[in-house]
């Protein structure tokens, strides 16, 4: 075996799908109905014809966002549309609209994340989606607004490259930038001993970790036979778990880029920047510095809440409303009711208030109901919550009298189970009490009804 000289570069080229209503140069809906081809117009089909309009405000302020996270030198005028020509299917004006090739002025330059320097970053629109099996089209993705994150080759491995996607997706949902759920499509280059290969449209972070360690240990292996490696670009096929070489390598060149002409220049204002600037949200580190120093939250529920930024600051809202013990309420009863509905605080039909829940919290400490009765309240708060005061008839507990004649109820209708309560079965306590509980529409306390069950029951 030949001994290995040289470092594993992998550098990658980030596709985000910029979170805003409109399309990049149309009006068409960025998402919600899904059916394919219900959100199009001629200009994002491409029609003879048609033309782009002005360029959507809203996405260029998102990449000056990005680039300010990053801190990235943003270019404030002389951005160029170009045309990036290339015949597929997906693309029926025959070329790309982008603010990237041979001639043109990005939106912004280096910057740094994670501890990896970026090359630059610009504006892009996505082609359509086309199926090669059906031969089908759907417009609907034409013309989405894209944000391509280039990085200088800095990471050595695949989890390194994992790691830092995730902590980059989380950062930039933190900001509202790109849209979450949407996913991402990574182009990966490797460069081991020879010319370096790229892998395109890798759409997963488990596809991307495979291809990666595929693509390294096949270039080792020639490596080792001695084998030329030339610049080639190359295809992940996951059900066959192994890169293809879809061609070789083209020059820039090849894709005829040249100015839009039906675009104009692009002129970033510098007081759009600063407002931008000052208006930018804590980052997650930030937060979590937060929750563990000033809310004293444990490491592993601060890591819980900092996942989500809905998430923090629900929570948040809850100490601001005076709320000291909202933890768990969060961390375990609010997402254990977005979980069962299958449901997460960023879906447009859930609106649960902090506010609202702080009220059903205090009442719970203030032994005004039950926590039971706290939680089977809140399974209602999907999609909208509301104030006890809406509740009035349910938010009292019973009183001890009324419990005692629910414990006489419970004990006459369970024989068999007191029986075997007085036969040493502790267990069996919980039954009758969970029968109280039932009866009284888990508005009786529990401690008072198990008290209650033990002295009727013993004597
Ligand atoms: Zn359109």
């Amino acid at each position: 075996m030949t001994e290995r000289t040289f470092p594993i570069k992998i550098g990658l080229e980030i596709h985000g799908y910029l979170d805003t209503h409109e399309k990049l140069f149309c009006m068409c809906k960025t998402n919600g109905d899904e059916k394919p081809n219900s959100r199009i117009c001629p200009i994002c089909t491409g029609t003879p014809g048609s033309k782009p309009m002005a360029p959507n405000i809203e996405a260029i302020k998102k990449v000056i966002q990005i680039a300010l996270i990053f801190k990235s030198r943003i270019n404030y005028s002389n951005i160029a549309w170009q045309r990036k020509h290339y015949n597929w299917a997906d693309n029926p004006k025959g070329y790309q609209t982008t603010i990237s090739g041979a001639h043109a002025t990005t939106n912004a330059i280096g910057g740094k994340f994670k501890g990896i320097n970026l090359t630059e970053l610009h504006l892009e629109e996505d082609p359509a989606q086309w199926n090669p099996d059906s031969g089908k089209i759907n417009y609907n993705r034409s013309g989405l607004p894209l944000i391509e994150i280039v990085t200088e080759p800095e990471f050595s491995d695949s989890e390194q490259v994992v790691e830092w996607l995730k902590s980059l997706l989380l950062t930039l949902s933190y900001i509202k930038a790109v849209r979450k759920n949407a996913g991402i499509k990574v182009d990966v280059n490797v460069s081991t001993y020879g010319e370096r290969v790229e892998m395109k449209n890798l759409n997963s972070l488990e596809k991307i970790k495979k291809a990666i360690n595929y693509e390294i240990a096949r270039q080792v292996e020639n490596y080792e036979k001695g084998v030329v490696q030339t610049r080639d670009t190359l295809a992940f096929d996951e059900k066959l778990g192994k890169t293809i070489k879809m061609r070789s390598k083209e020059g820039a060149t090849d894709y005829r880029f040249i100015s839009d002409p039906d675009l104009p220049l692009i002129k970033i204002d510098k007081k759009l920047t600063n407002e931008i600037k000052a208006k930018l949200p804590e980052m997650p580190e930030v937060k979590l510095e937060k929750l563990l120093k000033l809310h004293k939250v444990g490491e592993k529920d601060a890591k819980i809440l900092t996942k989500n930024l809905e998430l923090v600051e629900f929570f948040e809202e809850l100490v601001k409303n005076d709320i000291a013990n909202g933890l768990p309420w969060v961390t375990v009863e609010l997402l254990r009711i977005l979980n069962y509905n299958k449901k997460t605080l960023e879906d447009e039909d859930v609106e649960i208030l902090p506010e609202h829940l702080a009220e059903l919290i205090k009442a719970v400490e203030d032994g005004k109901i039950t926590k039971l009765k706290g939680k089977q309240i809140m399974n209602d708060f999907i999609p909208k919550s509301f104030s006890l005061a809406e509740h009035k008839g349910e938010v009292s507990n019973i009183d001890k009298t009324a419990i005692e004649n629910l414990c006489r109820q419970v004990i006459s209708e369970n024989e068999k189970v007191v029986s075997e309560y007085q036969g040493g079965k502790t267990a069996s306590l919980n039954y009758l009490i969970g029968q109280v509980m039932r009866l009284s529409e888990r508005r009786a306390d529990f401690r008072t009804a198990g008290d209650c069950l033990k002295e009727m029951i013993n004597g």
